[in-house]
C-alpha cells in the first residue's frame, strides 16, 4: 500500500497535478525531481523510522528508502513535500558535505531547505523568527553553534533545562508531532542537542527525515551516485542542457569537475601507493616506522621525506593546471609529512624553491623556452628525493642518468602531450596523462 502512495506521489510531483501548488520550488524543478526519483530505486525499510537517501554498495547507486508506516501516516501533500525535501538534500550537496556537529548539521540543513517547500508536516523544523531567511545551512549551523556554545537552545536561543522524568514523558509537549511520534527518528533519539544532556522545552520541531544513512557513503561514492542519477534522468528524458532547471545546470558542472578531479586523485594515489610498495624492496629508505611508513629511514628518526615537483614552463601547461596538480600532490603526500620543493625548467632548471607550510609558488619567476630535462635530472640524480613529479607535455629528447641512482619519478603529461615520451620506459619512471 505504501508503494502505491509513493507511486502516486511521484506521478503528482512529476506532472505538477496538485491544484494548489504554491511551493517555492518551481514547476520545472518539481518535474525534474519527479523524474530523478523515477530513476532511483525506492525501497521500503524498517531500518529507519522515516525516509532517507543511502548508497547501495552492491550496485553502486543512490537509493531512497522509506518506512511504510511513516509514509502511511502522512497526507499525500506531505509525502510529496518529503520527497522534494530528499531531492533538495541531494541537489544541494548535503549528502556529501557533512562535517561538524552532526545533530546541529541535521537541523541546519533541514532549515535551509524547508523554507522552500510547502506542505511539509507541521513539526518540520524552520528557522526561528530571529534568524534570517533563505540562508545556507552553514549560516544556520554557525548561528546554532554559537547559541549552544553559550549553553542556550540552538534553535530558539532559550534556556536549556535538565531533562526530567516529567518533561520527558509529558505527551502534551509533543502534540506537534502528530500520531507518528514513534516513527520519528529524532523524537526517539533524544531531544538534547547539548553534550550535557540538557533540553529545551519550547522547541517541538524535528528534522523531517533520516540523515544517518549519509554517513555510510564516502564523499566519492555520494558524488558519483548523484552524478549517475542526474545523468540517467537527463538521458532518459531527453533533456537538453537549456531545459534543465538553473540549479541543476550548476550541479552538473560541479559534479563533472569533482569527478574529474577525483579520478586523477585516485589514479595518482594508486600509482604512488604502488610505487612506494615496490620501492620498499629497491631503496635504502625501505625500513618502516609506524609514523612515516616506508618513507622513513627507520634508523634516523629525523629523516624528513622529500618531494620534488618539476614544472615544464615551455608553454603547453598553464599556471592554473600546474597549481591544480600541485595541490593534488600536496594533499597526497601530506600524510607523509614530506618537504616539498617546486622547480621551473625549460632547457635548464632555472628556479627552485620550497613550497607549502605558508610558502606559495613564485609565479613571477616563470620563463618560457624550449624543453630539455638533462639539467633537472642531473639534479634529481644528485639530490635523490623520495618522490619526484614532472609536469610536462613529454616533448623532449632522452637524458643521461644512472638508473640505480634514481628514485621514483612520476611524469604527468598534459592532455595533448606525448605519453610515449623518451623517458617513459625507464624502470624508475611512471607516466600518467592529465584530464580535464
Ligand atoms: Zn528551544
Ligand atoms: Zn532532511
Amino acid at each position: 500500500m505504501s508503494k502505491e502512495i509513493i507511486d502516486r506521489a511521484l506521478y503528482l510531483l512529476t506532472y505538477n497535478s496538485l491544484e494548489e501548488n504554491t511551493s517555492n520550488v518551481n514547476n520545472k524543478a518539481r518535474t525534474f525531481y519527479g523524474r530523478v526519483l523515477q530513476q532511483c530505486n525506492i525501497k521500503p525499510t524498517t531500518v529507519i523510522p522515516t525516509m532517507g537517501v543511502c548508497f547501495n554498495k552492491f550496485i553502486l547507486k543512490l537509493e531512497l528508502v522509506y518506512n511504510p508506516e511513516f509514509v502511511a501516516s502522512l497526507s499525500m501533500k506531505e509525502v510529496i513535500a518529503v520527497l522534494i525535501h530528499e531531492m533538495e538534500h541531494i541537489t544541494r550537496g548535503h549528502i556529501y558535505q557533512e562535517q561538524g556537529n552532526k545533530k546541529l548539521l541535521n537541523y541546519a540543513m533541514d532549515m535551509e531547505i524547508n523554507q522552500y517547500i510547502e506542505n511539509l508536516p507541521e513539526w518540520a523544523v524552520m528557522p526561528d523568527d530571529s534568524m534570517s531567511k533563505f540562508e545556507s545551512y552553514q549560516y544556520y549551523y554557525n548561528l546554532m553553534k554559537d547559541r549552544l556554545d553559550n549553553d542556550k537552545c540552538p534553535m530558539c536561543g532559550g534556556d536549556l533545562e535538565e531533562e526530567t522524568e516529567s518533561n520527558n514523558s509529558s505527551s502534551g509537549e509533543n502534540e506537534g508531532m502528530s500520531s507518528n511520534e514513534n516513527n520519528n527518528p529524532s523524537s526517539g533519539e533524544n531531544k538534547s542537542m547539548s553534550s550535557n544532556g540538557k533540553v529545551c522545552n519550547n522547541c517541538k520541531a524535528r528534522i523531517v527525515d533520516d540523515h544517518s544513512l549519509w554517513g555510510d557513503m564516502s564523499k566519492e561514492d555520494a558524488i558519483k551516485g548523484v552524478n549517475d542519477l542526474i545523468q540517467r534522468t537527463i538521458q532518459k528524458n531527453d533533456y537538453s542542457y537549456n531545459d534543465l532547471p538553473d540549479h541543476i545546470k550548476d550541479l552538473t558542472k560541479y559534479l563533472k569537475k569533482a569527478i574529474n578531479g577525483m579520478d586523477i586523485k585516485s589514479m595518482l594515489a594508486k600509482a604512488i601507493k604502488k610505487s612506494v610498495l615496490s620501492a620498499k624492496e629497491t631503496y635504502s629508505w625501505s625500513r618502516t616506522s609506524r609514523r612515516y611508513g616506508v618513507f622513513s629511514q627507520g634508523s634516523t628518526s629525523d629523516h624528513e621525506p622529500s618531494v620534488e615537483v618539476l614544472f615544464d614552463t615551455s608553454g603547453s601547461i598553464s599556471q592554473d593546471e600546474f597549481g591544480k596538480y600541485l595541490s593534488i600532490i600536496e594533499k597526497l603526500v601530506k600524510s607523509l609529512n614530506a618537504k616539498i620543493h617546486v622547480s621551473f625548467f625549460h632547457t635548464t632548471n632555472y628556479h627552485r624553491q620550497s613550497y607549502g607550510r605558508g610558502k606559495p609558488v613564485e609565479w613571477d619567476k616563470i620563463e618560457s623556452g624550449g624543453t630539455c630535462l638533462q639539467d633537472s635530472f642531473s639534479f634529481i640524480e644528485k639530490v635523490k628525493p623520495d618522490l619526484t613529479f614532472v609536469l610536462t607535455d613529454g616533448y623532449y629528447g632522452d637524458i643521461s642518468v644512472k638508473d640505480k641512482e634514481m628514485s621514483q619519478v612520476f611524469f604527468l603529461i598534459s592532455k595533448e602531450g606525448d605519453v610515449k615520451h623518451p623517458i617513459a620506459s625507464r624502470k624508475w619512471s611512471k607516466t600518467l596523462q592529465m584530464k580535464d
